[in-house]
């Protein structure tokens, strides 16, 4: 279907006849300060809203399944703080939780019965890790376990996967030349050559390329590290035999395989998508769900490979606020809540129904839109594709549909990531009512979108 861009990207004020764009006057303010004091005003890129209309909206305040900005607009909110937000914004049992622990103090560089807690709480419920440490971002979770496999391999080489994200990580922000199997180009300025020289870049879907690399790095690799479900470039979802594949050929290799479950993890299930899979990887890297809405990361393996960190082991970690016993309070509240039977199970079936009559909707009208979707993870892309399972099958020049679909829903009351790359999450406490209203605004905002109002 043809978009008329020229009509409805020509100002921010060009929605539907009728729907008044929302009042961003006070979130424009504080954006103008916030320039004076933070890189393009923000503290992290995607908030700055480049790939979308207007200025960032600086939230006010959040409650279940809703968030209010400055202006005080209300949206239903399916970005979730970007995932971590399982149960939502403000759940009592979270509140008071970390309440009570902030009652004794908020830090103490010592260890703390939480951490104890928190550890047990996940190690017995997954199959997967015996042991877990805790750091505070899943950007740090992923540093580590990567210096743990290097460390324990004595192998300097990583593999990853093009339209995989891993964080910040010196190592992993690296992209694909051309070639079937690459050395990274550094993709962020301030990247040593010598460090993209370790990384080592191929498609996600590819078997030959792995086979290829395997050859020409006989022995080299340390590790190949994946998101098992790739949900922060589109949702790349793999086919079960290939992330199988890639457990062989690490196995038959000597190379550790690490999941990088930072988003999937305690979503897709309590065990992630290891255990969603039923494949085990020898290192897990987590975060976002893990922390509660506090900054917790983690990063969780065997034993024997665990014993390698220090002080046990050779490999040097640490960190001033690991393990704060707010933030594990917050991971505490949280995870025991999702612990509760049939959360995943009834998270996975109103996600179901949501996308479900989406689809119905589409197919109805004859837009070009595929919903891909894993629990309570959902992606719209622009585009006819039946699968999308590598970075380079996704149609940049869809974006442009994406950009005018984000203010239409802005516009409806529905707040999701300010970026077509971006999935959207469904929460714990999203209600029928919520979801119903959701959809309304969706199959409007779509017939803007397609100019069939
Ligand atoms: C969010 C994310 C990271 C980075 O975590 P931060 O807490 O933002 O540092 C790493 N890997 C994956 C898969 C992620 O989704």
């Amino acid at each position: 279907m043809e978009i008329n861009q020229e009509k409805k990207a020509s100002t921010f004020g060009g929605g539907l006849e009728g729907v008044k764009d929302i009042s961003r006057i006070k979130s424009a303010e504080l954006y103008e300060k916030a320039k004076t004091f933070f890189p393009g005003g923000v503290n992290s890129p995607v908030r700055a809203f480049k790939s979308v209309y207007g200025t960032p909206l600086f939230i006010q305040k959040g409650n279940g399944s809703h968030i209010w900005d400055a202006d005080g607009n209300e949206f239903i909110d399916y970005c979730g703080s970007w995932g971590p937000l399982i149960l939502g914004h403000n759940h009592p049992s979270v509140r008071n939780k970390v309440i009570e622990v902030m009652q004794n103090g908020m830090s103490f560089g010592a260890p703390t019965a939480l951490e104890n807690e928190l550890a047990e709480l996940i190690l017995t419920n997954n199959r997967f890790i015996e042991k877990i440490r805790f750091v505070s971002s899943g950007t740090e979770a992923v540093m580590s376990a990567i210096r743990l496999a290097r460390g324990y391999t004595k192998r300097d080489k990583i593999l990853k996967f093009e339209g995989c994200y891993h964080g910040h990580v010196d190592a992993m922000l690296v992209k694909a030349g051309s070639g079937l199997v690459t050395f990274g180009e550094t993709s962020s300025a301030g990247i040593p050559k010598a460090f993209a020289d370790e990384t080592i870049v191929i498609a996600l879907n590819d078997k030959d390329a792995l086979l290829k690399a395997f050859e020409e790095f006989k022995d080299q690799i340390a590790a190949i590290i994946i998101e098992p479900v790739p949900a922060n470039n589109g949702l790349l979802l793999q086919e079960p035999e290939f992330l199988q594949f890639l457990r062989e050929q690490c196995t038959a290799n000597g190379t550790l395989l690490i999941f990088d479950e930072v988003i999937s993890g305690f979503r897709v299930g309590f065990e992630g998508a290891a255990g969603y899979y039923g494949i085990q990887p020898d290192i897990i890297t987590y975060g976002k769900i893990i922390g509660g809405g506090m900054p917790v990361g983690a990063y969780g393996a065997s034993a024997a490979i665990m014993s390698n960190i220090s002080p046990d082991g050779p490999v040097y970690q640490a960190g001033t606020l690991s393990g704060n016993p707010v933030a594990m309070g917050a991971g505490i509240a949280q995870l025991t809540e999702l612990l509760q039977p049939g959360f995943y199970e009834e998270l996975d079936r109103k996600t179901a129904a949501f996308v479900k009559d989406i689809e119905d909707y589409v197919a109805a009208k004859g837009y070009e839109l595929k919903i891909f979707r894993i629990g309570s993870i959902f992606w719209f892309a622009f585009t006819q594709q039946e699968h999308i399972r590598r970075a380079d099958e996704i149609d940049a020049g869809s974006m442009a549909h994406f950009k005018i679909f984000h203010r239409e829903l802005l516009n409806r009351g529905v707040y999701v990531g300010p970026s077509g790359y971006e999935v959207g999450f469904v929460s714990g406490v999203h209600t029928a009512d919520d979801l119903e209203q959701t959809k309304k605004a969706i199959f409007d905002s779509l017939d803007v979108v397609y100019q069939n109002a």
